[in-house]
């Protein structure tokens, strides 16, 4: 049975990060901030990481993955340009590619061209032929890391940049010269976190809806699209990582595996109880079948979220 969706909902212990941004006012870093309804209805105000910068972590994860295991990137890709295939003129300037060519079969060359444009999704907008825009939706979806209200914090810390010679001055022209002063936010909390991942649209052409590649490579893109996945808990990348890298402390969840048209239930860990509804939605979702056609694999610590991630990665029915 060909696996058709994932869904990962999880809480993620970070202490002392500043993996996420808003800019600066003046000389403080400002963290970013975002308000949320809890279970009761009530709001809050949290520090939060955006689904964007989740996504870029594992994107890059899958770049490196797809240069080792040398599977398909174009031009553009290759270094790891966010203009994707657009960029990439090799493809977007191919004299097969007329006016009259169909937006499918370009984007069936796309597939075929890119893993990253297949799994991670693109807006083809070059003139290929004449001016398009074909889209392809993403095979993985990041929502934001969101903060539990009672369980995150954000603080701001006082530093210098010390320059030996003139100490005590700045340059005053607002360069980054002389002895410089700033604020810098550290957040630590309990963030919840969910995604979901598509097996059954990688390689599959958005307009035809058939396949643009074969099984077996099908069956390699899933399985980096999944290590990626894994890798981006693994090695959480993001910004100011130089001096705040941030601390992962713990990660527990609920993996859900679909293998068949029900699509993975996803409930986030900003609700308690979570993991206890996401099984039994999936036991009463299982009763529509014969066979039960949803896996729950709930994991405490990160060592257990590795091994469910790896044993999905090495089953050989990803692509079937
Ligand atoms: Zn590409």
């Amino acid at each position: 049975m060909a696996v058709r969706s994932i869904s990962i909902c999880g809480e993620a212990t970070l202490d002392l990060h500043a993996l996420n941004n808003e800019g600066a006012e003046g000389n403080a870093l400002m963290t970013r901030m975002v308000d949320i309804v809890d279970q009761k209805g009530e709001l809050h105000t949290v520090n939060a990481v955006s689904g964007d910068m989740l996504k870029h972590i594992q994107a890059e994860h899958l770049y490196q993955y797809a240069l080792e295991h040398t599977l398909p990137l174009c031009k553009a890709c290759q270094k790891f340009d966010a203009n994707r295939i657009c960029a990439d003129e090799e493809f977007t300037k191919n004299p097969e590619f007329t006016k009259e060519t169909p937006d499918s079969t370009i984007l069936g060359k796309a597939l075929q061209r890119c893993t990253l444009d297949d799994a991670e999704g693109i807006l083809i907008t070059s003139e290929i032929g004449k001016a398009r825009s074909i889209a392809r939706k993403s095979c993985v979806e990041f929502g934001w890391a969101v903060g539990i209200p009672e369980k995150t914090r954000t603080e701001s810390y006082f530093h210098v940049k010390y320059v030996a010679e003139g100490r005590g001055k700045g340059s005053g022209t607002g360069e980054n010269l002389g002895q410089n002063i700033f604020h810098r936010p550290a957040s630590s909390g309990v963030y919840a976190m969910v995604l979901n991942i598509d097996p059954l649209r990688v390689g599959r052409n958005d307009i035809t809806l058939g396949y643009a590649i074969d099984p077996a490579p099908r069956q390699a893109r899933i399985q980096g699209l999944i290590v990626s996945v894994m890798n981006t808990f693994i090695r959480m990348n993001g910004a100011h990582r130089n001096t705040q890298l941030p601390h992962l402390v713990d990660f527990k969840g609920a993996l859900v595996i679909s293998t068949s048209s029900l699509p993975a239930p996803s409930l986030s860990a900003l609700n308690p109880n979570y993991r206890q509804q996401i099984t039994a939605t999936c036991e009463q979702l299982n009763r529509l079948r014969c066979e039960p056609a949803l896996t729950v694999l709930s994991f405490e610590n990160l060592a257990e979220f590795t091994q469910h991630m790896v044993d999905l990665a090495a089953r050989n029915d990803l692509a079937e």
